[in-house]
């Protein structure tokens, strides 16, 4: 039986960087992926990819065809259209990739390090020795049941988080991911008749009836093509998300005579991240731990910091002695003090647009209730103020919107508060009980005053 140091499940781009991260340290690495190698990076998905990622992960910029469009920032669209909000800055620049060089690209860098891939290879269960995971059971390309032995294993299998949902109760991770929680989405890349007029931004669109709780995008990608989808919340009764793009966007003039290149649905886990990701031997990373911007649903950027993460606190760990939890609790740390903090306090701001009707979006953006600057902020997780104007609450008042208003106030309030709070994420997995039951409590808070 063949023994490894680290054993990673799934060659997503959370699991590339952590092999490629964990192999550069000198590890004996190994990359078990159920596609076939040539398949790797093929993922249903809106292919926009900021800039700053790269930057934070000290990644070159890749030049064999990876980064097709260069874009500079995004703009949101009211539910009535007549308002666009366009939020230009350097941390809004970016790419549509192409998906697939882009991940046959990170990897070849894993490969490069010496990290054995083992493609076309399932991962059947972890191997559970005195409450430790140390090491999986695959189906191999031969379909036989074999079993690999190794210190620690790494979750990166994406938004179904197979190894997941096989741990040990008493590693204190949740299994399950909440239906709220998450958005069904729906996308195609399509060939248009001729270029859009629009070849630099990421076009989102808000409106309630097509996409509740969601959004649309339109991604101009290189010779007329584009990046088009949908996500609606999975709450309750929700829409078919393919139905919804049929019948709402490509009837879109700029659609006509345009024909489908490629299409599928997939999910997006749009939550706060799993309050805690690791346990003794193993390390949840990406959208199997939840790790996706819970308002545009950007999920590649923080899963390839969460596997950078998560190969450097495995390598410190083994280096130590045994990958304790305890000797991996600052997997969490890092990562909450970082993107997962913001992402927490977006949370709160989902589940204020989730209610917010079409006509108090409509208004909301037209008075500049929120202005490009604030959505600015928010995105970066930065703090910012609601500065109402006379001049708006007037028209609030006047349409009897006030609701709308306060809920914004208190929205934003929360936010902050949240946002403290991750501040207090406990060094050490002593505290996480008492951490956890006031992050459920804030939760909890926020959706009764939001949502209920
Ligand atoms: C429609 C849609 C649009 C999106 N648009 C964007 C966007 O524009 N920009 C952005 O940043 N993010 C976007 N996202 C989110 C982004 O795609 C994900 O957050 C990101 O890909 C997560 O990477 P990952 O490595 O965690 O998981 P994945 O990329 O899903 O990789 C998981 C890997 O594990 C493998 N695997 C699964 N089960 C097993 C098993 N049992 N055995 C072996 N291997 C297994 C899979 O084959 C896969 O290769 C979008 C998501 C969706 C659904």
């Amino acid at each position: 039986m063949e023994k490894f140091d680290v054993i990673v499940v799934g060659a997503g781009t959370a699991g590339c960087l952590a092999a490629k991260t964990l192999a550069e340290k000198g590890l004996k690495t190994c990359l078990v992926e159920n596609k076939n190698k040539e398949l790797i990076g093929d993922k249903i998905c809106g292919d926009a990819l900021g800039e700053h990622h790269l930057k934070t992960l000290g990644l070159e910029k890749p030049k064999g065809g990876e980064l097709e469009t260069r874009i500079e920032g995004i703009r949101i669209f009211s539910p009535n259209e007549e308002t666009v909000f366009t939020i230009a800055h350097e941390d809004f620049v970016g790419y549509l990739l192409n998906r697939k060089l882009f991940g046959q690209w990170l990897l070849r860098k894993a490969i490069d390090e010496g990290v054995t891939l083992l493609d076309s290879t399932k991962f059947l269960n972890p191997v559970i020795r005195e409450g430790f995971i140390s090491g999986v059971i695959i189906k191999d390309s031969d379909g036989l049941r074999v079993k690999l032995e190794s210190e620690a294993v790494v979750d990166a299998s994406g938004f179904l988080g197979m190894v997941r949902r096989k741990l040990p109760e008493a590693m204190n991770i949740e299994q399950i991911i909440e239906n709220d929680d998450v958005e069904a989405c729906y996308r195609e890349v399509r060939q248009l008749k001729q270029e859009t007029e629009n070849t630099k931004y990421c076009d989102i669109y808000l409106n309630q009836k097509v996409t509740p709780g969601g959004y649309t995008w339109i991604f101009p990608k290189p010779g007329a093509q584009v990046n088009v989808g949908l996500g609606v919340c999975m709450s309750k009764k929700f829409p078919n998300p393919k139905t919804q793009l049929y019948n709402h966007i490509l009837n879109r003039p700029m659609f006509k005579e345009s024909t489908l290149l490629t299409g599928g649905a997939w999910f997006d886990p749009t939550r706060r991240p799993l309050d805690n990701m690791v346990g003794n031997g193993v390390v949840i990373t990406g959208d199997a731990a939840s790790l996706v911007n819970p308002i545009h649903g950007g999920g590649i950027g923080p899963s390839m910091l969460s596997g950078f993460y998560a190969g450097n606190v495995i390598s410190e760990a083994l280096e130590q002695g045994k990958p304790t939890q305890a000797a991996l609790w600052n997997y969490n740390k890092l990562y909450m003090s970082s993107y997962g903090k913001k992402q927490a306090s977006l949370d709160i701001f989902r589940l204020f647009l989730i209610k917010s009707s079409d006509s108090d979006l409509n208004y909301g953006m037209h008075c500049k209730l929120l202005t490009e600057d604030d959505i600015l902020k928010a995105g970066l997780g930065d703090e910012f103020h609601l500065n109402i104007s006379e001049k708006a609450k007037r028209v609030f008042r006047g349409i009897k919107r006030m609701r709308f208003l306060n809920k914004l106030r208190v929205t934003i309030k929360m936010m902050r508060e949240l946002q403290t709070h991750y501040d207090t994420y406990p060094k050490t997995p002593e505290k996480f009980d008492e951490w956890r039951l006031e992050t459920k409590a804030l939760i909890k808070d926020a959706r009764s005053k939001l949502i209920d």
